[in-house]
């Protein structure tokens, strides 16, 4: 239960700056997240982490002398936007290069792909590593594919402790990868967390069960069983970790005990007491163990345990895991950022002034304030299916999907309406749109609506208006867009089975001559059953994916909220029609 909070609309940015002001040793707020406070001596390859907020330390504590260089802040559970990530991305530069580095989810590969290309395209030369130790999201034989979850830290401090040593970006990407390689987790929940101003937790257990397998988005475990004793929860949790040793790992290994957000730490220290034990009779030597909370799941009741496996003798893992770092919430060894010097103050979240708005043919500007009209009734019917979409994405996500479409939304009208209240034409009002969109909603959905929006934009242009057969090319674009951006195909179940048929539908009618209203309407019906069959489908992608069979029987929320929109433009468009 969150009990202190404000407006719940407000709490991250809130949290946000509540954190900077009390951590301003450490670090000081950017647009999209934090910086560090302090720079070293010399310029360092620079370590930008992140993800979705609620995770505290995760990833904002970890900023700091020794260990990350920037992290940028999404949303509660939600990815930070490509224009967060490049932000803090291109301001914690040093010239050196920029690993990224974050939990393997969809949302935030997206956001952090795009803003990897951002960097590249402006010189900075960037590199990712996810991060992929929750050993229950995915089999061994696919590991690429698994979630990031506590072995979070291992990987960072690594990376970190390489970028303080002076590494190039070559070596820093190496070492990082080898810390992956050798860092598995394993987690149960007790209870899901209630997000500020919620209800409801986003799961719940049945008293006296746990969740095994747990996510740190509130999502449900991936098996259930009885709640053991403290010991029978070590045993679990260590039996499951030496079920698969990494290749090349010796028996050195430095255990983490997480708490995920409500469980005390003396009940931790009770559980670490066996899982030191468990290990040592397995014939491991434990190295520089830890036990608190580093990476939580808002007041999530659950505990996992990350095993970083070392080499037989102290080498580079063990020396980087164990160098000096000083973070607000992650320290060790005395001289840490001894050499660091307070920087001024930089850039704050000061506001930018409006974009200019490229000159647009009449016909392109009266279709501009037509869309702008459009997104505002789009606004309106997300609105209205915030919570339904929220109760989709809640059997087998996380139930984030209508708070992320109500603020994309939200946003995309508001950027709209300002760009063609300035005279802008069709395609400057759906680009704008996108960003705002992807920027305020973050998560998977709110990177691929950015994209779609901004394909369409780019394909209707500012010169005059578009035809029909313009409108369906558009939407062939925003498709590919999508394709390109996640990797998603028909059948794995996600909104690209309902995009789909719609571009199809569309284009087919456009070249049967339909006018663009009776041929929209058409593809949107399309849309909406193709999004209703989604319900047969087991998730293969997204954040659903590791929940997959739980996924049979509810419909794919991206699918449905995609339905809703195209029939709700669809109707703005045949009023126009009428008219
Ligand atoms: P998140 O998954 O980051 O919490 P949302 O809950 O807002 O984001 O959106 C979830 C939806 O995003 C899914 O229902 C699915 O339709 C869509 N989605 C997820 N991954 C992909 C992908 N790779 N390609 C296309 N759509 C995706
Ligand atoms: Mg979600």
């Amino acid at each position: 239960m969150t009990r202190l909070f404000n407006d719940p609309d407000d709490f991250a940015a809130e949290m946000t700056a509540g954190f900077a002001a009390a951590s301003a040793r450490w670090v000081r707020a950017v647009p999209g997240g934090v910086v560090r406070s302090t720079a070293a001596a010399e310029p360092t390859v620079s370590l930008v982490v992140g993800g979705g907020s609620g995770h505290y330390p995760a990833f904002a504590g970890l900023v700091g002398p020794g260990l990350a260089h920037g992290a940028a802040m999404g949303n509660i559970f939600a990815s930070p936007s490509t224009q967060q990530v490049h932000s803090v991305a291109a301001t914690a530069d040093q010239g050196r290069g920029v690993l990224l580095s974050y939990g393997n989810y969809a949302g935030d590969v997206l956001n952090f792909d795009a803003a990897q290309e951002r960097l590249r395209t402006a010189g900075v030369d960037c590199r990712t590593l996810v991060v992929t130790d929750d050993v229950s999201s995915a089999g061994p034989q696919e590991r690429d594919r698994r979630r990031g979850i506590a072995g979070d830290l291992t990987v960072f401090k690594v990376a970190g402790a390489a970028c303080e040593a002076g590494h190039d970006l070559d070596d820093v990407e190496r070492v990082a990868r080898l810390a992956n390689d050798r860092t598995r987790s394993l987690g149960v929940a007790f209870g899901g967390c209630t997000l500020p101003g919620a209800g409801e937790p986003l799961f719940d257990v049945p008293a006296g069960r746990m969740g095994v397998g747990l996510g740190i988005h509130g999502e449900p475990g991936i098996d259930e069983a009885d709640v053991p004793t403290a010991a029978g929860l070590a045993g679990l949790l260590v039996d499951g970790l030496l079920a698969e040793v990494p290749d090349g790992a010796g028996a050195r290994v430095v255990p983490i005990l997480n708490g995920l957000g409500s469980v005390k730490y003396e009940e931790l220290f009770v559980v670490y007491g066996a899982v030191h034990r468990l290990l040592t009779e397995a014939g491991c030597e434990v190295v520089d163990p830890e036990v608190g909370e580093f990476c939580t799941s808002f007041d999530m009741a659950g505990a996992s345990l990350t095993l970083l496996w070392l080499d037989d003798t102290p080498g580079e893992l063990e020396q980087l895991w164990s160098a000096p770092c000083d973070t607000p919430a992650f320290r060790r060894g005395r001289d840490a950022g001894q050499h660091a010097v307070t920087v001024p103050g930089g850039p704050g979240a000061a506001g930018t002034a409006p974009l200019p708005v490229p000159e647009a043919g009449p016909g392109s500007r009266e279709c501009g304030t037509r869309i702008a009209a459009v997104l505002a009734d789009v606004a309106a019917a997300l609105d209205e299916h915030a919570d339904e979409f929220g109760r989709l994405d809640r059997v087998a996500g996380d139930g984030d999907h209508g708070i992320g479409m109500q603020r994309g939304g939200r946003a995309a009208r508001d950027a709209a309406a300002d760009a063609a209240g300035r005279g802008a034409g069709a395609g400057t009002v759906l680009r704008r749109a996108g960003e705002a969109w992807g920027d305020r909603a973050g998560g998977a959905s709110g990177a691929i609506w950015a994209g779609m929006l901004a394909a369409l934009g780019t394909a209707l242009g500012d010169d005059t208006a578009p035809d029909t057969a313009r409108v369906a090319a558009g939407v062939s674009a925003a498709e590919r867009a999508v394709e390109r951006s996640g990797g998603a195909a028909v059948g794995d179940k996600t909104m690209v089975d309902a995009i789909v048929p719609f571009h199809r539908a569309l284009a087919a009618r456009s070249e049967a001559g339909d006018d663009l209203a009776t041929a929209w309407a058409a593809a949107a019906r399309e849309a909406t059953t193709a999004a209703e069959a989604t319900r047969e489908l087991r998730a293969r992608l997204g954040r659903a994916r590791a929940h997959g069979d739980r996924s049979i029987g509810t419909p794919d929320p991206g699918a449905v909220s995609f339905a809703l929109v195209v029939r709700t433009a669809g109707e703005r468009l045949r009023e126009a029609a009428e008219c």
